[in-house]
């Protein structure tokens, strides 16, 4: 068996032997089709999935639901079967909808991990591609650079500088050397994991370097595959809404179970009929505490991430989404994120003069293109690979017929000092016709600092002060143009110098400008955060006069002053810097070892950061910010591992649209949570005031639950999925983090709309015996009402009507809740068309227990007449009559009725503008 053998112990080709392939040309794509389908796909099995029977259990699994069920079993026991068989009815119900949500929500989980599926380079016939990582088999060649993440267990064929971080197999947190030789092993004894260093591990990122390696083992037989706990890891997690959410559900409980044993009491103090009360007071506090909520949180959670998908907006953890909707600061690359990352190289400082692309001189510089075309690990000729910068490299020397293949043959690539955001520079140790020589490029400055000479004219001649601050004069020129400087030097090798001279003394050769258009949706999106309250800051690792052109054209920055070097930042601490963040809005040539300073000093001012990344030095600064957000198609696997959400197409202006999502999810649970709660307190400020005021309870116990049926799931749910006009959500500022659902007002329209939900509830059921008093001309009181409610016919219908106005006046509520701040004439009516389903179906319950013969026997409800209907529909509509009322008077802008309840839930427009 392959996966038995000790790959490690063996030489790069009795291991290609043994795994019947070619270390240099890798698998033919026919036999790597063979393999595939012979063992399978690269994969490590998922945890298992819940049967529906367990998630339907396991909505039963709730204390509240115990109680009520024990209530149905005493019910049996008394022989009160239909109010039993309500209970049951009403409980299979409700976990019935939760299941459904719960598979909703999970499977838009699922699509959203087919969409991060890792993928893998591998040299298939002798060239490079790109294939999903599943679908590698034994025997394959596969490329490894920094920042990805290994696809499966590799023998190592080349290893250039090549370290691995090894923590998720090892546990190990300093990056381990790899190297291509055999292994023999302390007298042939067991050579452990983390010593096997001419292997890699599937699950381990490379930290730094490139090398290939031939797949050894895949999904369960590598040795990722083997540790059994960490295949089936799943962690669910709870985002902190859900948090907040669970603490008020708590509290909920704890005051309703207080609200329904005081009911209780007073009941028996009454003498009212005990066994009745106990189920009312049940009843309402089953009632009271809105359990659907987490599902329906869940669900709006997923649900939005399926949508943000379809945005090229990928969320890795469910919190992103509701933290999005308070991020107060963008900090973002440039290249790539703002800019398009389509380089052409417009500009040349050579021989001491800066020239058009096109006015090159060849024979002079020749030096200068073998450096663009050495010192470069992008390709153009079967296909386009590699780095933006490097191909605008190709493109130009091809421009002047240097192809980089066709030097390939006579140059030997002998070493290499891969290129690094720290150094912001790379080298080459090329041989050609025997004569070794360093090719290095990078940023101006760095590579102008380790230069000693200059090439004029085709020959090196020693440095001048002069010399230095033309080519400074020459950079500045065309940083102001927005072009992105690169700059290139050589030496010859000098026999047996020391490794790290490579970079140093070394000749000058020149200078490209390369022009990087800006994205125009970028400009618009800063415009948006602007009047969003949102700073976006820019942090390159670019030239400071490059990065302040491209921040004015962005609107990020106006004045030169607003922009800080990586230089001055080093030299601050995070408190220092954090009193300079006022104005600072552009960070120029930082390292991303900085970023991680910026984001903490952020954070200090208390600012909600999102920062964007995408190199394996990134990962921290990742991390470190309330949403790290990787690039998707430029970024590395360490990036994307280290994130909250990824971009797919690298656009600054996709975090913007992910943003007005995330504001417009934490909205859409704010209302559902707002309406109900208000629509709990109707029920219990109802039934609490009756029983107060001595009358019989206006509800039974099937009443409460029935109400709960109809308003709990769906107008909840349909509220969590509305739509919300982006512009208004973008046209305020972030909310703060620790701000509490009910803070701004929440509170105040929980309390108005429970109590006016009451009010319209006890008039309807005060109706009836009212009717009669004035009929028998009798005078006004409570306890003559309570006497003609003692008549069993009148109390029933008198519940009636109150069941029926409770139920539906929670149904117009909800079309109020959709924006409590905007007429409901003003939307397009069949916008929310959940809505509308769910008013339809709740009419529909709701008149069913009026209305159907059986169904009125359950419920004790009397069939009601057109007339009633009427009156009865008219009272529930009065949630929506004083909404409009509001909107009306505060368009009006004679009052602002609901200014006092809060200020952000009723906030005019006007407020807004003034706030941009
Ligand atoms: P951003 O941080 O916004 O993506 P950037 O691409 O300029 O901007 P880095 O990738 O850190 O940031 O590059 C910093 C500098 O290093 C660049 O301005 C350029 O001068 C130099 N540089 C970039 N790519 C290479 C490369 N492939 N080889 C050598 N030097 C490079």
């Amino acid at each position: 068996m392959v996966q038995k053998q000790e790959f490690y112990r063996q030489t790069i080709q009795e291991a290609a032997t043994s795994l019947h392939t070619d270390p240099k040309r890798g698998l033919s794509a026919q036999e790597a089709e063979r393999r595939l389908w012979e063992n399978g796909e690269n994969r490590l099995p998922e945890a298992e999935k819940k049967s529906v029977l367990q998630s339907f259990l396991e909505q039963l699994n709730d204390p509240l639901i115990y109680v009520l069920l024990a209530a149905a079993l005493i019910s049996v026991l008394l022989g009160e079967y239909s109010d039993a068989g309500i209970i049951a009815f009403v409980v299979c119900l409700n976990a019935a909808v939760g299941v459904l949500q719960e598979g909703k929500a999970q499977r838009a989980l699922d699509s959203l991990k087919q969409l991060m599926q890792p993928r893998a380079v591998v040299i298939r016939d002798g060239s490079e591609q790109e294939i999903p990582a599943a679908k590698l088999v034994v025997g394959d060649l596969v490329c490894l650079q920094a920042g990805a993440m290994v696809p499966a267990d590799l023998r190592l064929v080349e290893a250039e500088n090549l370290q691995l971080q090894e923590a998720a197999l090892t546990g190990e947190n300093l990056p381990v050397q790899k190297q291509t030789a055999r292994l023999s092993g302390k007298q042939g004894g067991r050579i452990p994991l983390g010593d096997r260093n001419n292997m890699t591990f599937l699950s381990t990122m490379v930290s730094a370097g490139r090398g290939t390696g031939m797949v050894c083992a895949v999904g369960l037989q590598t040795q990722i595959g083997k540790i059994a706990a960490l295949m089936h890891e799943s962690r669910e997690e709870t985002t902190p809404l859900q948090k907040k959410l669970g603490e008020l559900g708590k509290f909920l409980s704890l005051g309703s179970l207080g609200i329904c044993i005081v009911l209780f009491l007073l009941a028996i103090v009454q003498k009212r009929p005990v066994f009745d009360m106990l189920l009312t007071a049940i009843s309402l506090a089953v009632a009271a505490v809105p359990e659907g909520l987490p599902a329906v949180v869940t669900l709006c959670l997923a649900l939005s991430v399926t949508r943000m998908a379809k945005i090229n907006t990928i969320i890795r953890r469910l919190p992103s989404v509701e933290t999005l909707g308070a991020v107060s600061v963008v900090c973002s690359d440039k290249t790539g994120t703002l800019t398009q990352n389509k380089m052409t190289v417009e500009a040349c400082f050579a021989d001491q003069k800066l020239l058009p692309a096109e006015r090159m001189n060849v024979k002079r510089n020749r030096d200068l293109f073998l450096a663009m075309l050495l010192c470069n690990d992008a390709q153009i000729e079967k296909s386009r690979v590699g780095d933006p910068t490097e191909l605008a490299l190709l493109d130009f020397g091809a421009r002047y017929g240097f192809e980089k293949n066709a030097l390939g043959t006579s140059f030997e690539r002998k070493k290499e000092n891969a290129f690094d955001s720290d150094r912001k520079m790379m080298s080459v140790l090329c041989r050609e016709q025997g004569k070794l020589t360093w090719y290095v490029k990078g940023a101006a400055d760095r590579i102008l600092k380790r230069c000693s000479q200059v090439m004029v004219w085709g020959q090196p001649v020693p440095m001048t002060q002069a010399h230095r601050q033309q080519i400074l004069a020459g950079v500045e020129k065309m940083a102001a143009e927005e072009l992105r400087t690169l700059a290139f030097a050589c030496r010859p090798y000098q026999e047996g110098e020391p490794e790290n001279m490579a970079e140093t003394n070394l000749i000058f050769l020149g200078i490209t400008g390369m022009r990087d258009p800006i994205r125009p949706e970028a400009i618009r999106a800063v415009a948006d955060f602007q009047k969003a309250g949102v700073s976006t800051v820019m942090i390159t690792g670019d030239h400071v006069a490059t990065a302040f052109a491209v921040g004015k054209k962005l609107g990020i920055v106006s004045k030169q002053s607003q922009c800080m070097t990586g230089e001055v930042l080093s030299g601050l601490s995070e408190d220092d810097l954090a009193g300079h963040l006022d104005e600072i809005r552009v960070f120029a040539r930082v390292s991303p070892k900085d970023k991680v300073k910026i984001v903490r000093a952020f954070q200090k001012r208390g600012q909600i950061v999102a920062m964007t990344g995408d190199g394996v030095n990134d990962a921290p600064s990742l991390k470190a910010a309330d949403v790290g957000i990787a690039m998707g198609k430029g970024g590395t696997d360490v990036a994307r591992q280290a994130s909250d959400m990824i971009l797919t197409d690298d656009n600054f202006a996709t975090i913007r649209r992910a943003m007005e999502e995330g504001r417009g999810v934490y909205e859409n649970i704010r209302k559902s949570v707002l309406f109900l709660l208000s629509s709990n307190l109707g029920e219990i400020l109802t039934m609490f005031a009756a029983v107060l005021m001595g009358l019989p309870s206006p509800l039974q116990s099937a009443h409460i639950l029935w109400i709960n049926l109809i308003t709990d799931s769906l107008p909840a749910l349909a509220l969590g999925v509305d739509k919300n006009d982006g512009k208004k959500l973008m046209g305020r500022p972030p909310r703060t983090a620790s701000e509490s659902l009910l803070a701004n007002g929440g509170l105040s329209v929980i309390c108005f709309y429970g109590a006016l939900i009451a009010g319209i509830s006890l008039t309807a059921f005060f109706t009836v015996p009212y009717v009669l008093m004035k009929q028998e001309e009798a005078d006004f009181s409570i306890a003559v009402l309570a006497a003609f409610l003692e008549q069993k016919k009148v109390l029933k219908r008198a519940q009636t009507y109150a069941f029926t106005v409770l139920g539906m006046s929670q149904l117009f509520h909800a079309v109020g809740m959709r924006d409590v701040r905007q007429s409901i004439f003003s939307r397009r009516p069949f916008e929310n068309r959940l809505m509308l389903v769910a008013g339809g179906i709740g009419f529909l319950l709701q008149a069913a227990v009026t209305e159907l013969p059986f169904l009125t026997g359950v419920f004790e409800t009397l069939r009601l007449s057109v007339g009633e209907w009427l009156y009865l529909a008219g009272l529930s509509c009065f949630p929506l009559l004083a909404h409009e009322l509001f909107v009306l008077l505060e368009k009006n802008g004679t009052q602002k009725p609901m200014e006092k309840f809060g200020r952000d839930a009723y906030e005019s427009d006007r407020d807004h503008e003034r706030a941009a």
